[in-house]
């Protein structure tokens, strides 16, 4: 093909670009993506919606309805019915605008966060980003953050404390609940990032991490990881008008004077398909999609812990396997397999999502078998 940027005609763009697309790994030998493919009617709804800016809502009020009806869904479900907020570009950006809340509600500058030696690494951008100090607090014996350490790492400076509902390495759930109550005592507020476990946690009986524990003053869950919507879609709700107010500026030539977003143009993709696959499947279907990952997970943990020690009992839908993590990382990945490592203990980690069904996990797990025995003592 010509490589100049003369106009081309819409078959040879579109040829060029099925060549790209085809060098992407398909989902089905991913196990170590947080993100699935999305459900079609997210990606019908998506279509639908895309030219939408939900950075000028006066220009698009059926958008901004949507996205105020998913808020209004997500609220509920979340546990307080009048917490308000709005649909994110994912964790990252959530983890940002909750602390930027927390900051600005605090008044305090140069202040200090208090988070799991667990967090995502969004938080290495919050604190650069927002001139914060990042104090990382360690984590007991089953990976949750130790809450001596927390108590421990608090002054007068801290603005927040962070728990986890599903870390992004072993799936692990925080103490929410303690954590809230030192919060309360020591009048910080606390946000919790279930970026991964908002949207599985609920479906497994587990609903201590959200606005139910009274000390939670701001969560961040993701549709486009386990409520299957289309890439750009999380969910930032703070349980006080004010902390949303706090982070509004003034946008004097748009349809809105105000804008408490971090990101200007904003796609309307993100809030109707995590809408649309609400809707569609319920929260009765989506939690049936979570128990099958689950029991996926669990069966994945079988097959292979006669070989391998799973890291944790797995409480979401990831589970780690200790061994010389990257030296069996590559050799699966010969195999054409993606597992992830993480940073302690040493482990590969497997995350169970709609696409990794029960074949496919015993696919991988026969693979994983195979490797092993062929050179016993190289992996673990
Ligand atoms: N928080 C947690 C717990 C995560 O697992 C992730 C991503 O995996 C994030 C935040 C960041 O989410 P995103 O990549 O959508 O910004």
């Amino acid at each position: 093909m010509r490589d100049t940027l003369e106009g081309r005609s819409e078959e040879e763009v579109l040829s060029e670009l099925s060549k790209f697309l085809s060098m992407d790994v398909p989902y089905s030998r991913v196990l170590s993506s947080m993100c699935t493919n999305p459900h079609p009617i997210a990606v019908k709804a998506h279509c639908m919606f895309v030219r939408s800016n939900l950075g000028d809502p006066g220009l698009f009020p059926g958008t901004a309805e949507v996205e105020r009806k998913l808020i209004s869904i997500l609220a509920g479900f979340f546990g307080d019915e009048n917490a308000r907020g709005y649909v994110t570009s994912g964790g990252t950006e959530g983890n940002i605008q909750a602390m930027r809340a927390a900051r600005n509600v605090s008044g305090i500058r140069n202040g200090n966060v208090v988070v799991p030696e667990s967090a995502h690494f969004s938080f290495l951008k919050v604190g650069d980003l927002l001139g914060l100090e990042i104090r990382k607090a360690k984590l007991d014996e089953d990976y949750r953050v130790d809450l001596g350490e927390v108590e421990r790492l608090i002054d007068d400076r801290t603005i927040a404390l962070v728990g986890i509902a599903g870390t992004t390495e072993l799936g692990q759930v925080d103490d929410i609940r303690s954590l809230s109550k030192i919060a309360e005592e020591r009048g910080i507020f606390l946000h919790v990032d279930a970026a991964f476990g908002g949207f599985v946690l609920p479906f497994l009986g587990i609903k201590d991490f959200d606005f139910r524990v009274k000390g939670v003053c701001s969560l961040t869950a993701d549709p486009h990881k386990m409520c299957m919507a289309t890439i750009p879609s999380g969910v930032l709700l703070f349980r006080r008008e004010e902390y949303l107010r706090s982070l509004d500026i003034e946008t004097p030539y748009l349809t809105s004077a105000k804008q408490c977003t971090l990101t200007g143009t904003r796609p309307g993709s993100g809030a109707v398909s995590a809408y649309a696959v609400i809707r569609h499947l319920g929260f009765e279907g989506l939690g049936r999609i979570v128990r099958e990952c689950m029991r996926v997970t669990r069966l994945l943990k079988e097959e292979l812990e006669s070989y391998l020690t799973p890291v944790i009992e797995p409480v979401t839908n990831v589970v780690c396997f200790r061994c010389r993590a990257e030296k069996l990382k590559a050799e699966l990945l010969k195999e054409g397999w993606y597992v992830s490592t993480i940073r302690r203990p040493e482990a590969i980690r497997c995350v169970i999502m709609p696409h990794v069904t029960e074949s496919v996990a015993l696919e991988f797990a026969s693979c994983v078998k195979r490797v092993l025995s062929s050179s016993p003592s190289s992996f673990v």
